[in-house]
């Protein structure tokens, strides 16, 4: 019997006892090759020896320090470090323990930001169907997935949905890339002209759509149109790169492939590598003076904020990326990956659709492959999945079901940075063993 409140726990699981590289060993001596990172978060795979060194010092150094008393050069040298590499304009960074934290700053942080310039009256929060934003109050509220909202509705904030842009959809409709992602884009300036466009605080999405959908990214000039849209209305524009963020899509930014920048975005996850639960807020200048100048502080904080241990993994994880040079074997890897997965399934009769950018791919899974029919959301084809993958050593991030009309199950692809290529075809191997198996 387990005293533990897990997310999944049960007497089956297997009990982690330690990790090297790209792979964790259990209790009983068998190996699983981390081909998800966890939930994309293992960028520099477990036990990297200069993440480990970094930490170990800082434990000597100093374990804590209260932000409400001190800020200390740990923290201050992260937060210059991804200033240094933000995307154009977002100059200012907000420190705290993980990604459901993160968005739940940038709300605020929004909604802040127009009580102190004089908007008081912006109050709506517009986010897409197909999105996860976190589990706590305000970042359930803003994600998509009705399934994980419907029993706490009586306890969240309004937000309004709309379509995420999703290259699936495109192909169903037969509209060129241009008019698919004017049409998708449209959805936004339809809402915010619908609820007010004096009453919109932000917009909330993920530059690459991760954990609901399974790796899908933005179609053509999408998010350009986004931008516009926003800056047209005076809508803040947040983008949640929580999963897709920190060189998974083998750019730092996922959105420096879209030619564009938000006024906030939220990063966790691979910030710190699951060396330590770290997370942050990159804010714009003017956003950081509108509370400087105005009640001089954001109403916010965590006794955990901006904690030394989780800035000094961030800052290793962070300097390891790059003097290394890991981006450059993103890319690589990720097109190796992708290559050997429409190889494998290709032609796989139950597959849908293979997507994704660097080493952030998803493998759709679909009862017809012709008509792009879903399998029935009760088969729980996920589970059987992530059953056969973990009984042939392969750790992959099986999702299911139909979220809010979008079809399709899949599996999410986001092994470490470090990973190599023959590293890859295993990986590949085992997870075309673990689909046949689990159809079968
Ligand atoms: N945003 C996105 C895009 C995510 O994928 C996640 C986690 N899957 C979160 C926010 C929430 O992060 P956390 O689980 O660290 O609270």
């Amino acid at each position: 019997m387990t005293h533990i409140l897990h997310r999944a726990a049960n007497a089956a699981m297997p009990v982690a006892v330690g990790g090297r590289g790209i792979e964790l060993f259990d209790r009983d001596g068998r190996s699983y090759i981390d081909a998800s990172g966890g939930a994309a978060v293992s960028c520099l795979g477990h036990g990297h020896p200069d993440v480990l060194a970094a930490l170990h010092a800082q434990l000597d150094r100093m374990a804590y320090a209260h932000t409400g008393f001190f800020t200390t050069e740990v923290a201050e040298r992260l937060a210059d470090r991804l200033v240094a590499d933000a995307p154009a304009g977002l100059d200012h960074v907000y420190l705290v323990s993980g990604g459901s934290e993160a968005v739940e700053a940038a709300l605020k942080m929004a909604r802040q930001y127009f009580v102190e310039i004089g908007q008081p009256q912006r109050r709506h929060v517009i986010a897409r169907r197909q999105s996860y934003h976190g589990n706590t109050l305000g970042a359930l509220a803003t994600g998509g997935n009705e399934w994980r909202r419907s029993q706490f509705r009586p306890l969240l904030i309004e937000t309004h949905h709309i379509d995420a842009c999703y290259e699936y959809r495109l192909r169903e409709t037969g509209e060129s890339e241009a008019e698919y992602a004017a049409r998708a884009a449209g959805q936004l300036e339809a809402t915010i002209l619908e609820l007010g466009p004096d009453r919109v605080i932000a917009f909330v999405a993920e530059t690459v759509v991760g954990a609901t959908a399974g790796a899908v990214p933005p179609v053509g000039d999408y998010f350009k149109r986004i931008r516009e849209i926003c800056d047209r209305h005076g809508v803040l524009l947040i983008l949640d790169e929580v999963m897709c963020g920190m060189g998974r899509t083998g750019t730092l930014h996922a959105c420096e492939q879209d030619g564009i920048a938000p006024d906030l975005m939220t990063i966790a996850k691979g910030l710190g590598g699951g060396y330590q639960p770290v997370g942050a807020v990159l804010l714009s200048g003017r956003i950081f003076e509108s509370f400087s100048k105005g009640s001089g502080f954001f109403q916010h904080g965590h006794t955990y904020m901006g904690h030394p241990m989780a800035a000094a993994a961030g800052l290793a994880v962070q300097e390891v990326i790059r003097r290394d040079g890991l981006l450059a074997n993103v890319v690589a890897m990720g097109e190796h990956l992708r290559a050997r997965l429409e190889q494998r399934f290709g032609n796989h009769p139950h597959v849908g659709d293979i997507r994704g950018r660097g080493l952030f791919q998803g493998v759709e899974l679909v009862a017809d492959r012709l008509t792009k029919a879903s399998f029935d959301p009760k088969s729980r084809l996920n589970a059987a999945i992530k059953r056969e993958a973990m009984a042939r050593g392969l750790m992959v991030y099986p999702m299911g079901g139909t979220i809010d009309g979008v079809r399709g199950d899949h599996v999410l692809l986001a092994p470490p940075f470090i990973i190599e290529r023959h590293q890859v075809d295993d990986v590949v191997e085992r997870l075309g063993e673990a689909i046949d198996a689990a159809l079968a």
